[in-house]
């Protein structure tokens, strides 16, 4: 079936499918999100006022058998950071939008009455129903409700309290096969999901399937880059350990930000690492790999029961156990997977968060290690709306300003995550130069820097790192847009057949013949488009900047600074 534009008016509650702009007609995923956004909101406007648009795109390649390829990606402007924002999460919504003939949703204005709604999308349109029954409920029951409530298999985005409570770090959530959650965790999307008032929207494809051009070059070319992905031995550690392979790794190089950022290693990482957590995974009967949306050969998420047998989680990200582990000292894992399944519930950004955390115990708020006070203010605050809750669940930024703390690890008021960018320095023009605030997925130099994959740029000096960035930067948007995982990226980099056979995907997808360099040109306007939206927002090479204390203060072990000055980290956009 041809892809529409699905339009949503939340003013006056009406619903309209329109025809595919041409210029809209070659993008996908974060591309697509990014034009539309560039192309209709008002880049000054209040990211939770009524100008402001919610947009849903599923990749170039989703809703095929294409491995990896579920992602969704959301974008709007951003109430955390103020910029442009793409934000993309597993689960089944991508795959099955795709198959609804969705190329993007559009959602817009809001609604004149204080009522909240749900929206139903199926290749039909959209339906705007009132809804009560589920408003100020987790994301969990929301999921559960609506499974008994509509019958068949059918897809769920929704918001938690956090983002009915318009906070800055709330997520949206997006159900997965097993009926937990993947969060568009980055930037409060959620927030802007609960200005307009929308608690969730189903989606149900009707049977419907994605054509493909050519039916047999897709199938060849899957099969070699399925193998690729399969065969590349960081993919296979992933599958072992999950991304939190990564605590060891990160904790050896000195880079494992401890403390709200004021030492590079953390003494309790083996109680936190990914090995410990595989043999309680073992141990407890839960599962070491899962996948987040079906179709993908590397499943690094997992199912992490409690002590009892029981799931307490999924999709246990290296990212959220070092922020709740190292950067607020808690060595319990079993008290970080319940923050975890907590913060899913609620519906707010795991790194946001647990950042936020970091600074408010470097603020007196709680003390450090106390993983009890963490869950106890994530139930009784944030879920509850309190001020303090409302304070730390409006992000780190947020936190520093109302207890005047001034290491505040924030780049466009958006929390630094699990690397710091003093002993790896290319991931630190990342989070400077990233058109999104801090962000580790949009340029992850950690690749090159740590896991010498696609070569080897030392992580403890300048030389190469605007570059190394600037590459991955432009790799990422581009990959963004196909609907794939990042995740491809470690056997894209260096596995020679692996980014031919994903072009050529494309290619048998639509009847087109990209080469490389259509690739690389696709991810250049991305940054462009995406810079172009910040600057007329009001942003300038000032933000591209990381805050004080990353110049100021030495970073123990190698007790290293952030050493770019902002003439060279300005050079990343000379391109
Ligand atoms: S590798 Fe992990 S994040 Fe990527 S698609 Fe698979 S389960 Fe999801």
């Amino acid at each position: 079936m041809a892809d529409k534009i699905f339009r949503v008016n939340m003013t006056d509650l009406t619903t309209a499918i329109e025809d595919v702009p041409a210029d809209w007609a070659g993008h996908g995923g974060r591309g697509l999100t990014s034009t539309i956004v560039a192309a209709e909101v008002i880049p000054t406007c209040h990211p939770l006022g009524p100008n402001n648009k919610l947009v849903f795109a599923p990749g170039l390649l989703s809703g095929t058998v294409a491995a990896n390829s579920g992602r969704l990606s959301i974008g709007a402007k951003s109430p955390l950071t103020g910029t442009i924002k793409e934000s993309n999460a597993g689960g089944t919504a991508a795959q099955l939008l795709a198959r609804a003939g969705c190329k993007a949703m559009i959602i817009e204005g809001l609604p004149k009455e204080d009522k909240w709604y749900s929206l139903a999308l199926t290749p039909d349109g959209v339906t705007i129903s009132e809804e009560t029954e589920l408003i100020g409920k987790g994301n969990f029951e929301v999921v559960e409700t609506l499974s008994k409530r509509i019958e068949g298999k059918f897809g769920v985005v929704t918001i938690g309290q956090a983002g009915e409570m318009k906070l800055t770090s709330a997520n949206v959530s997006i159900k997965d096969p097993d009926g937990g959650i993947r969060s568009n965790g980055r930037g409060g999307l959620g927030a802007v999901m609960g200005s307009k008032k929308i608690k969730f929207i189903t989606i149900d494809p009707k049977g419907g399937k994605v054509d493909i051009a050519d039916p047999d070059k897709f199938k060849a070319a899957n099969r070699i880059f399925a193998k690729a992905l399969i065969d590349h031995p960081v993919s296979q550690a992933l599958g072992q350990y999950g991304t939190n392979v990564l605590v060891n790794i990160i904790n050896e190089s000195g880079g494992l930000p401890t403390r709200n950022f004021t030492q590079g290693q953390f003494e309790g990482h083996e109680s936190i690492s990914g090995e410990t957590m595989h043999d309680t995974i073992e141990q407890r009967g839960g599962k070491v790999k899962h996948n987040c949306h079906p179709g993908c050969v590397i499943q690094c998420s997992q199912v992490y029961n409690d002590a009892d047998g029981k799931k307490l989680t999924s999709g246990f990200e290296y990212e959220s156990i070092w922020a709740m582990g190292a950067d607020c000292c808690v060595e319990d894992l079993d008290r970080i997977a319940e923050a975890d399944r907590i913060m899913d519930d609620i519906g707010i950004d795991t790194i946001e968060t647990s950042v936020a955390m970091g600074v408010a115990m470097e603020a007196g708020v709680l003390p450090f290690g106390d993983g009890a006070g963490i869950c106890r203010i994530l139930k009784e605050e944030i879920a509850k709306g309190t001020g303090l809750g409302r304070i730390i669940g409006s992000g780190a930024g947020a936190v520093g300003r109302a207890y005047g703390v001034t290491r505040v690890p924030v780049v466009k008021n958006q929390a630094i995550p699990a690397y710091d960018p003093r002993a790896i320095k290319g991931i630190g023009i990342t989070y400077a130069t990233s058109t999104q605030g801090a962000d580790h997925t949009m340029g992850y130099t950690i690749a090159t820097n740590i896991l010498n994959v696609g070569g080897k740029v030392d992580p403890l000096t300048k030389e190469g790192q605007v570059e190394l960035s600037r590459n991955l930067q432009i790799a990422t948007a581009a990959i963004d847009s196909t609907g794939m995982c990042l995740f491809i990226a470690f056997a894209a980099l260096d596995d020679e057949k692996c980014l031919p056979a994903l072009i050529d995907l494309i290619n048998a997808r639509f009847n087109l013949s990209l080469t490389g360099d259509d690739i690389v040109n696709l991810g250049k306007y991305i940054l462009k488009t995406e810079r172009a939206f910040n600057i007329a927002a009001g942003f300038n090479s000032a933000d591209d900047r990381l805050p004080e204390f990353f110049y100021n203060e030495e970073l123990p072990p190698h007790n290293v600074v952030f050493d770019f000055t902002g003439e060279e980290i300005d050079t990343f956009w000379d391109f």
